[in-house]
């Protein structure tokens, strides 16, 4: 049986991770934990944490896409007993030392995966892996506009965790247009049904677009068939690191670029932005894409999201804001 991997940052490649031999897992947290995180520690990267150990990988990685993240690291990886690797993701993206950094980092990862029993890939190896994944990630895509955005999100998730997998019914669900469109954006997602795409849906919003960090927004760009052939690592590079839009990334133009796109395409009446309480580049958003797209929006912190309490406040904040948007 292959060794598996856990992950849960956009900017870790799985093709990357699968030529290596070893089987590469995307995972989203469970919805409920059982223990509080400790003060100061953002729930979602604690829940991520518990979630990973209790599937008992071979191994984690981490990212620094954000400073919850790296406190993680220094508090509790020490105290693990299986190997725990930090992905250094620079923030800025514009310049050639930051790619090389990029680069250099990915070869790090390689030299972990290859420690932990994985081989190292040859170039037809690793071309055929892009490759695949590129595949299989455009026929997902094309299931986009047949599913609600809460199906899509769920077919994502399952092939994310399954290392690439097509699930065997790419459509769950025919959507009929209907209720209030909103664009959804904001940070990572919760596992399971009940997450705030669902939440949406069910309090009657028509969601046009999902700009969360577990959606379509953070898959790599589509190959090139003739760099690849050249470089497979270097168009590895390429798709995962030129392209990705994220908040965390300086500037931060992309991410904007990309929401513009979304909204001219789409024409939502208003924006939900989901985030964890410990988000502050999320919250920072909110007033700046209120004030350039002049839609409303909605800020939903997803910290208290556990009991069904929570969930249905949320829910009633979202009826009161389809409500006025009607
Ligand atoms: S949810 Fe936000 S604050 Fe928490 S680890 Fe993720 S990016 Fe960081």
């Amino acid at each position: 049986m292959l060794k598996r991997v856990i992950y849960n940052c956009p900017f870790v490649p799985p093709e990357w991770v699968a030529a290596h031999g070893l089987q590469p897992s995307r995972i989203r947290p469970e919805e409920r934990i059982d223990a509080a995180p400790k003060a100061g520690l953002c729930s979602y990267a604690h829940s991520f944490l518990k979630t990973a150990l209790a599937q008992k990988p071979d191994a984690i990685i981490l990212s620094t896409r954000c400073d919850q993240m790296r406190r993680l690291t220094d508090s509790q990886t020490d105290r693990l007993a299986i190997p725990v690797f930090m992905f250094n993701v620079p923030a800025t993206w514009q310049t050639t030392d930051a790619r090389k950094l990029y680069s250099s980092e990915l070869r790090r990862l390689g030299r972990f995966l290859e420690k932990l029993g994985g081989r190292s890939p040859s170039k037809k190896c690793l071309s055929e892996e892009i490759a695949k994944w590129d595949h299989n990630r455009k026929k997902l895509c094309e299931a986009r506009r047949a599913n609600s955005a809460s199906h899509f999100s769920e077919l994502l998730e399952s092939f994310h965790r399954s290392g690439g997998k097509l699930p065997d019914k790419l459509i769950q669900k025919k959507v009929s247009p209907k209720g209030v469109s909103l664009g959804v954006i904001g940070g990572p997602l919760l596992a399971g049904r009940e997450n705030i795409l669902r939440v949406t849906e069910l309090a009657g919003g028509q969601i046009v677009f999902d700009g969360t960090e577990d959606s379509e927004r953070t898959l790599p760009d589509m190959l090139r068939a003739e760099k690849l052939q050249k470089s497979p690592f270097e168009e590895l590079v390429h798709i995962y690191f030129d392209t990705i839009p994220d908040v965390f990334r300086r500037p931060d133009t992309a991410l904007h670029e990309w929401l513009r796109r979304m909204i001219t395409m789409h024409k939502p009446r208003g924006l939900v932005l989901s985030h964890f309480v410990w988000c502050d580049l999320w919250r920072a958003q909110i007033s700046r894409m209120r004030e350039w797209s002049g839609l409303p929006i909605l800020s939903i912190d997803l910290s208290a999201d556990s009991g069904e309490g929570a969930k249905q406040r949320i829910r009633t904040r979202l009826e009161a804001f389809l409500e006025e948007l009607a």
